[in-house]
């Protein structure tokens, strides 16, 4: 017996609030879907994304590969006739995915994502060796794609050492601080 899907009422008004964007408008012409770079890897289109919000199935939102694909390129809001600003629903669906405990259906997105933001809080740019190794450790992956870095060590396109300056560290530590603080506010 197949299992019905329930549609959610307030999922739709849940993302209404948070980001003020008005998926209603969307008149389903498929533009955002025909331009997206990532469209071919998803299991829901963009504009399908978009149809099942309005239609309220956020298990079904929650748990597609679409929104943990999408590269924020902004070519689906640039090119939306009715201004649907179909990136930031994207990084929307992923906050509330991340919040209610959604298991991402794209995990190595996710492990890339952490360990961009731990490296950039320690260093306060991009390390790049480093963020390679943190990835490897949370995905497990050692020997992928080993080749391709002896050569880029080779190469010096890859440094051993961070380049470390512990102003602009602090700052960044006091900018992932403020993030932090708005964040526990929001959930109070
Ligand atoms: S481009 Fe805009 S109107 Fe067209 S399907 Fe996508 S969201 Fe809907
Ligand atoms: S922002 Fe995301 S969904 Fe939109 S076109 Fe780019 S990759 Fe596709």
């Amino acid at each position: 017996m197949e299992t019905a899907i329930m549609p959610d009422a307030g999922f739709l008004k849940r993302l209404d609030n948070e980001i003020k964007v008005n998926v209603n408008a969307c008149y389903q012409c498929g533009k955002c879907s025909a331009g997206c770079p990532m469209n071919y890897a998803m299991d829901l289109t963009p504009a399908q994304l978009i149809h099942a919000i309005r239609l309220g199935l956020k298990d079904l939102v929650l748990n597609s590969k679409t929104m943990w694909l999408c590269s924020s390129c902004q070519t689906c809001s640039t090119r939306c006739p009715q201004e649907v600003d179909i990136a930031r629903v994207m990084d929307a669906v992923k906050i509330i995915a991340v919040a209610e405990g959604v298991k991402p259906q794209v995990p190595k997105v996710i492990a890339f994502n952490k360990a961009t933001l731990r490296n950039i809080k320690w260093f306060g740019r991009m390390y790049e060796l480093g963020l390679i190794c943190d990835l490897k450790l949370r995905t497990l992956e050692f020997f992928k794609d080993l080749g391709l870095g002896v050569r880029m060590l080779r190469k010096g396109k890859l440094k051993l050492v961070p380049s470390v300056s512990p102003g602009r560290t602090l700052a960044t530590m006091s900018i992932f601080s403020r993030v932090s603080n708005k964040e526990g506010q929001t959930k109070k």
